[in-house]
């Protein structure tokens, strides 16, 4: 199975720890599993050698954060510029004054019938008179096809004219736009199962006459690096203003998408996700980044534990569960700062190799106001019951319930936890994993 970059990195990163900066040796090994990871991801080689190139320079010398780890910095940087090359922002459809014209280009199969009309739900959506017409006469079936589909979206399509010629049915599809007042004119255009020349002569002349303020190339991500080369043509020839990514609800890995931009330098700008008509959305890098490295959410934890996590006390934690002394004043330490962080339900799921730790800890559901409630129930126990928990008895129980407005149940769960936390990190201790605690806390 295909192991995420944040699974690659950690294990190379778990011989460095300690370490104040990154050498060239540390980042020339998390280089390689990089490598790996995008290739895998189905990212273009030449593609993946400049990022390489990239990153090495960014991250050669990076001081790492106090917080953090090293292998999670270098993910950070990873991710940064992955986002920078798939486009930063997203990107909307540039649609100038009525009727725009959108063509839609691509090979048959691609997806483009069905994404021109998903694009004209949106739009409709978007309170736009939308006008679709299929210039597909290639495919008998085709024209009809789209028809159809204009009904589930809801718009009009083009009356068919047998045996009329794409040239033709454009031009009557201006007028038509122009005359009835649509805001926007989709052209579906005809695939072909390769590029040939006589199909792209005939885009060519289609978009000289229509001259569309879109001319959107549909993609079939799951064609991984022929996408790539198809997207190339297309845009040598017909210079495309964007791309749509189709099939992304299947397991395409989404190399492809950042291949695309860096060959074309055109923004993607939708990407299909389902066979439904309301299955387009606007194309985000950052979740595509994330995609292509399978890392989850750690960049934007990586953020918020440089801001917010005070480390020493984090290791400070750390060394009592190793000695077994445990307090529950430690635990309300440790409380606080997972308060801080945003609730556990905020940072599991998020680390890199916390899942493990949140399966130990089974249906300890532990939110935000749960948290609250600990802090007052270990707030109203005497010091001396906060170190030896093993003295609080059910009249202490039930005091300690009023004085922080809990009941008794309250009070026996949080005891229960703690218990079961000391008892956790002993196991831990055995099986030699404290060094992965203490990263989870650092
Ligand atoms: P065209 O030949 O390029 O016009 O391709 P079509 O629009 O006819 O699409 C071919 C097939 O792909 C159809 O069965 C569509 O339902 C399906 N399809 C299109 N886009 C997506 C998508 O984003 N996800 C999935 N799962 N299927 C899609």
């Amino acid at each position: 199975m295909f192991d995420n970059l944040s699974t690659r990195l950690g294990k190379v990163f778990d011989r460095l720890k300690g370490k104040g900066v990154l050498s060239e040796g540390d980042v020339g090994d998390a280089m390689r599993e990089i490598r790996v990871a995008m290739l895998e991801a189905d990212v273009a080689l030449p593609v993946v050698k400049d990022f390489i190139a990239s990153v090495r320079e960014k991250a050669v010398g990076q001081e790492v954060l106090r917080s953090i780890t090293p292998g999670q910095m270098v993910v950070k940087i990873v991710n940064d510029h992955l986002r920078e090359l798939l486009g930063g922002a997203t990107s909307e459809l540039k649609l100038a004054s009525p009727p725009a014209v959108i063509l839609m280009v691509g090979l048959q199969g691609s997806g483009k019938t069905t994404s021109s009309a998903k694009l004209a739900v949106r739009l409709r959506k978007d309170r736009k008179k939308v006008l679709l017409a299929s210039l597909d006469v290639q495919r008998p079936a085709a024209q009809k096809q789209l028809e159809v589909l204009a009904q589930q979206a809801q718009v009009d399509s083009l009356p068919i004219v047998n045996g009329q010629q794409p040239l033709d049915i454009t031009r009557r599809a201006l007028e038509s736009a122009r005359r009835e007042g649509f805001d926007v004119l989709i052209l579906d255009t005809a695939g072909r199962l390769h590029i040939d020349e006589s199909l792209m002569v005939e885009l060519l002349q289609v978009r000289d006459l229509a001259k569309p303020h879109e001319t959107l190339l549909v993609a079939d991500a799951l064609t991984g690096q022929d996408a790539v080369n198809v997207a190339s043509h297309f845009h040598e020839r017909i210079a495309v203003t964007g791309i749509v990514l189709t099939r992304l609800d299947g397991d395409a890995r989404g190399g492809a998408a950042l291949s695309m931009r860096q060959v074309t330098g055109r923004p993607i700008k939708f990407v299909g996700m389902g066979e439904k008509l309301d299955a387009l959305e606007v194309f985000h890098p950052d979740r595509m980044a994330g995609r292509i490295l399978g890392m989850g959410d750690v960049v934007s934890l990586v953020e918020k534990a440089a801001e917010i996590v005070d480390k020493d006390e984090a290791e400070r934690l750390a060394d009592k569960l190793q000695r077994g002394s445990f307090s529950l004043e430690d635990f309300k330490s440790q409380l606080l700062q997972v308060k801080k962080m945003g609730g556990m339900g905020g940072i599991m799921g998020k680390l890199p190799g916390i899942a493990k730790l949140k399966a130990q800890m089974g249906e300890a559901k532990i939110d935000e106001k749960i948290i609250g409630r600990q802090i007052a129930i270990i707030d109203s126990m005497t010091k001396i019951e906060r170190r030896n928990p093993k003295i609080i008895d059910g009249s202490r129980r039930r005091r300690i319930a009023k004085g922080s407005g809990t009941d008794v149940a309250d009070v026996n769960r949080l005891l229960k936890q703690h218990r079961q936390m000391q008892d956790m990190m002993k196991q831990m201790k055995k099986a030699g994993g404290l060094g992965n605690l203490k990263n989870l806390l650092s």
